[in-house]
């Protein structure tokens, strides 16, 4: 097989308008598309169930998505003996064999790029560049999975011992369970399944219950690229209903989850007990939130800071892990970065994802009643400045909201708030900001503002997260670039997009001959 070095999908320009009419034309298409039927696939077979649950768009309550049919035990505990059963055989496919069907659904997923945004876009509310980041990073993902796995299969390097020959060999776990989030969708939700799969594991994906239609859509594509049969089962459900149940099972070999930090901690507790028959430890994979914040010092150009806090608090309405909730900001110049990012906040259009807005609705009732909870908190707990209130529409529509003079250790500052609310807290030195910025029990993502070295360079030092970005923005991680995945309570630091992602997916055989 030859395979060009992995290099970033590029992200599409919708202001040429040969795109722009290619991405209305999807979107027609995929509105043409909506309220369908989804089934369970186990073993290949399409089961349809009587509970069916919708999946609207945020954006428009009315709108159905699709009908998914929903796994009960039975068809759950049917999922892990078939993943199980497959494992027998997948586990021995050659690695470049099962890389290529990831390079296939790559190219596949890249020639149909705009309706996969589409239904983005129609499913969680992602503007028209946020969707199109989601597709470009699941097609990295599979491009870069697909590498590595090759990488990891061709001879290892060790230390050389005369009279003998030795090798060493990542082999695959077992059966995982893949739990993904619902604010990338397809990339977090293509990326965990591909690891696990391409690294000789087989799956159960239960989706995220908020976009089980696009997850519907990657397991399609793998069906049609001629994944074998078991290999990814898919089986949406209530969490309550089936989630302990695929965590708790015997043969489940791993939980691979990126979620809330209550739902992986969680998991972490019921995978630590053996369960009658369980013959292994199991292993968790887990991203899960952020209380991410930017530092402004008094050398930063304030126009570029204050650009990328309100980029980082509400791209995607503030709905990443790595999402800047916090800025911190040092006294010389906190006022005139306040005033910037008031501003540039109250520029942001609320309306439509379909219609390429800046801010689109929240992904639902359960998510908006939360955040208009903590713009309450909010209230009591620093000045507001911009927003505040709903948006208009028939949706979960938030107005982006900025409260100033907020301290440290104010809930705002402290707990995920998962929305487009952002804290802006004075710091009187540098050190202070860096000590506040530390002062949370997350560690996901930090951007510095400076054009100070020596300020970059303790930072680069002292400030906990996974992933420190200089003078930029805090979001928006490239795989093969920028591997993410955070410390402490943001999860077990798991990198994805990086070189030592699939590690996590397998275990190391040594096999030593003597001559
Ligand atoms: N990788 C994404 C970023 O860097 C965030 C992923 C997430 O929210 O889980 O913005």
């Amino acid at each position: 097989m030859t395979i060009a070095a992995f290099r970033n999908e590029p992200f599409t320009a919708f202001t040429v308008e040969a795109n722009r009419q290619a991405m209305e034309q999807a979107l027609k298409q995929v509105a043409s598309e909506l309220g369908r039927s989804y089934p369970l696939i186990i073993n290949g077979e399409k089961i349809v169930t009587e509970k069916q649950v919708v999946s609207i768009n945020p954006g428009n309550k009315d709108e159905v998505i699709g009908h998914l049919s929903q796994a009960d035990a039975e068809l759950a505990q049917r999922a892990i003996a078939v993943a199980d059963a497959t494992f027998q055989t997948w586990q021995y496919v050659d690695p470049e064999v099962r890389a290529g069907y990831l390079f296939k659904a790559a190219a596949v997923m890249r020639r149909r790029k705009f309706e996969y945004s589409a239904w983005l876009v129609y499913e969680v509310g992602k503007n028209w560049g946020e969707a199109d980041a989601d597709v470009a990073e699941a097609i990295d993902f599979l491009e870069f999975y697909g590498r590595e796995m090759i990488r990891l299969s061709g001879p290892q390097p060790l230390t050389v011992l005369e009279g003998e020959d030795n090798r060493l060999t990542y082999i695959p776990l077992g059966v995982g369970v893949v739990i993904p989030p619902w604010n990338f969708p397809l990339a977090i939700m293509a990326g965990m399944t591909a690891a696990a799969v391409v690294a000789g594991n087989t799956v159960v994906l239960k989706p995220a219950s908020t976009s089980p239609v696009i997850a519907a859509k990657f397991v399609e594509l793998m069906e049609e690229v001629g994944l074998p049969a078991g290999v990814i089962n898919f089986i949406p459900g209530s969490g309550a209903e089936i989630g302990d149940l695929i965590v708790d099972h015997p043969r489940t070999r791993f939980v691979s989850f990126t979620g809330s930090r209550d739902v992986g901690l969680r998991i972490n507790e019921r995978i630590s007990r053996t369960q009658p028959g369980q013959i292994w430890i199991k292993r968790l994979i887990a991203e899960m939130g952020g209380k991410d914040g930017i530092v402004v010092d008094n050398s930063a150009p304030v126009e570029e800071a204050a650009t990328a806090i309100v980029q980082s608090a509400f791209g995607f309405q503030g709905q990443k892990c790595s999402a800047g909730s916090r800025a911190i900001i040092h006294a010389d110049v906190y006022d005139a970065v306040v005033e910037l990012v008031i501003e540039k906040t109250k520029a942001l259009t609320v309306g439509t994802a379909v219609e390429n807005v800046a801010i689109g609705p929240v992904i639902d009732q359960n998510a908006y009643e939360k955040i208009l909870q903590y713009v309450e908190i909010g209230k009591a707990e620093g000045r507001l400045v911009a927003g505040g209130s709903i948006a208009e529409g028939n949706g979960y529509y938030i107005q982006p909201t900025v409260f100033a003079d907020v301290a440290p250790r104010a809930r705002i500052m402290q707990e995920e708030i998962f929305g487009p609310v952002l804290a802006l807290c004075k710091a009187d030195s540098f050190e202070e900001a860096i000590a506040i910025f530390n002062d949370t029990e997350y560690g996901l993502t930090g951007a510095v503002f400076s054009a100070k070295r020596e300020h970059l360079e303790y930072a680069r030092e002292r400030m906990h997260c996974g992933n420190l970005y200089f003078n930029r923005k805090c979001t928006g991680a490239l795989v093969g670039v920028h591997p993410f995945g955070g410390f402490n309570m943001s999860g077990t630091d798991s990198k994805a997009g990086g070189k030592d992602y699939l590690l996590l997916f397998t275990q190391a055989k040594l096999v030593s001959e003597k001559y």
